[in-house]
């Protein structure tokens, strides 16, 4: 089909002013936020109902016509850059909040609605829905179920696909289907649900979703820990958990990102510490007291120079929201930022933290590590300049080191940031041949035109 053929075509299904062919504006759609990856698309459209979605399917399966599914294009993977052109399908018109049910705790909300929209609403009701990236004001509840977003509350609570109850979707045919409901229990047939949540836009176009709600906790203690070398952090953290306490949030920040964050923030974190921890325990009041007293035995155990118990709510949100900005203040120091999401078994944690402290001297480049230690998933983080070619070159070998690293330890190239095409190259090193061919069946059963996010998360089919 001509291009112009197939605008005609768009325009029809959703309206003139849905249709985005404007070079300017098509080049907003040709990346994210992911460094290097930049592909012009044909055309963006925004559709505004499930049935709009299932016809441009229609059209574009017919057609062969790739489909880039985006949502708020924060994801780092380069999920949504529209490698071989055709449409970038964009969602955020799937704004609302269809309904709260209190009797069941699930909410009915649509995939275009912004993560911390769906929290702000369901709080006058005393309750939470968990999963909170650090864009969590940003993504699009698409792409988080997409992505099979994780974030700071993961160690406690679980990750998006823990809290996805049910699916309406639209396949690459353009069939409409729903999966799972507000049934707690549903053992009827494969777990679709499941596996399209964390499909990075490969296999469908999520338009809803049935989320569980939880009470939100009576009580929250959080603290922080100085550590004089990042290796007795690391052993705190399962130290932590080996005393079988599972706080809400654990994480971690080196060295570089603490003096990084503490130049652009100025909220008095300790520049000279190898390592600090952020722990928040959450519950009711009695038992967050005795977990407080409890974390706080075993940081001490571990060497922990100092701890601090934050002050008052302003104290806290301050601690926290440095941690939210780690990956923005490291962002500043050059032109391009990887940054990666290895994970590894928590008890691989001093380990895994040595191979990126060895790929940053050995390659000769800038690391600053974070992350959500309390799950084993690190963010190391490269600073560079993706213009000059030997640096890249040393940066892609320090990446090598770590996702080697990695899959040795028993850990996954991604924790929560998905494959894309970043990290293509390492996937059959995790998963092997027939991991990989089990796969790519998958996607050629319910995809068999290969148009749904071509060249994503398998590669070519
Ligand atoms: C500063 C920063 C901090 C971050 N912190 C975290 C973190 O703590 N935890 C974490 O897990 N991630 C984190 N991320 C990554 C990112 O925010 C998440 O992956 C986010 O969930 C993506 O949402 P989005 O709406 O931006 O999706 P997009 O980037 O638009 O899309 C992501 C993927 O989902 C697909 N997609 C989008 N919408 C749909 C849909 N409706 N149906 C089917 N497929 C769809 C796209 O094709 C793409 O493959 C961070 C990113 C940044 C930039």
């Amino acid at each position: 089909m001509r291009k112009e053929e197939l605008i005609e075509n768009l325009k029809k299904i959703v309206g003139d002013q849905y249709v985005q062919t404007d070079p300017e504006d098509l080049y907003a759609y040709s990346y994210d936020a992911t460094p290097g990856h930049s592909y012009m698309p044909d055309v963006v459209v925004s559709p505004g109902t499930t049935e709009e979605v299932s016809k441009i399917m229609k059209l574009a399966n017919e057609n062969r016509i790739p489909v880039y599914t985006r949502g708020s294009g924060t994801n780092l993977s380069a999920g949504t850059a529209p490698l071989k052109g055709g449409i970038v399908l964009l969602m955020l018109r799937f704004n609302k909040i269809i309904d709260v049910d209190l009797e069941n705790l699930i909410a009915e909300v649509e995939a275009g609605v912004i993560v911390q929209d769906i929290n702000d609403y369901i709080a006058q009701f005393g309750l939470i829905y968990p999963p909170d990236p650090g864009t969590v004001k940003t993504a699009s509840l698409g792409g988080t179920i997409a992505e099979n977003s994780g974030g700071l509350r993961g160690l406690k609570y679980g990750i998006t696909k823990n809290y996805v109850q049910g699916l309406e979707v639209v396949l690459a045919n353009g069939d409409i289907l729903h999966t799972g409901g507000k049934n707690v229990k549903d053992v009827s047939g494969y777990d679709m649900t499941k596996l399209f949540t964390g499909s990075e836009g490969t296999l469908c176009i999520v338009t809803k979703a049935y989320l569980k709600l939880v009470p939100a906790p009576e009580a929250q203690k959080s603290m922080v820990a100085v550590f004089d070398t990042i290796e007795d952090a690391g052993r705190a953290v399962s130290g932590i958990i080996a005393a079988k306490i599972i706080p809400a949030t654990l994480e971690i920040l080196d060295n570089a990102t603490i003096r990084t964050v503490e130049d652009f923030m100025h909220v008095g974190l300790p520049t000279d510490a190898d390592a600090i921890l952020l722990i928040e325990v959450d519950g009711h009041p009695v038992i967050v007291e005795d977990d407080a007293k409890k974390v706080l035995a075993v940081l001490k155990e571990n060497n922990a120079r100092e701890v601090t118990l934050a002050r008052d709510a302003e104290h806290k949100q301050q601690l926290w929201t440095a941690r939210r900005m780690a990956l923005p203040c490291l962002a500043k120091l050059r032109p391009t930022t990887f940054v990666e999401d290895a994970t590894v078994p928590r008890s691989k944690i001093p380990a895994f933290l040595n191979i990126i402290k060895k790929a940053a001297k050995e390659h000769n480049v800038t690391i600053g590590t974070f992350g959500h230690a309390g799950d084993g998933n690190m963010h190391p983080t490269i600073v560079c300049d993706l213009r000059d070619e030997e640096e890249t070159k040393r940066v892609r070998a320090a990446m090598d080191d770590i996702f080697r690293g990695a899959v040795e330890l028993g850990g996954t190239l991604s924790g929560e940031h998905g494959i894309g095409l970043g990290k293509l190259p390492w996937m059959e090193l995790q998963h092997g041949k027939e991991g990989m061919e089990a796969m790519r069946a998958i996607k050629r059963a319910l995809d068999p035109n290969l148009i749904l996010n071509p060249g994503k998360l398998l590669g070519e089919c």
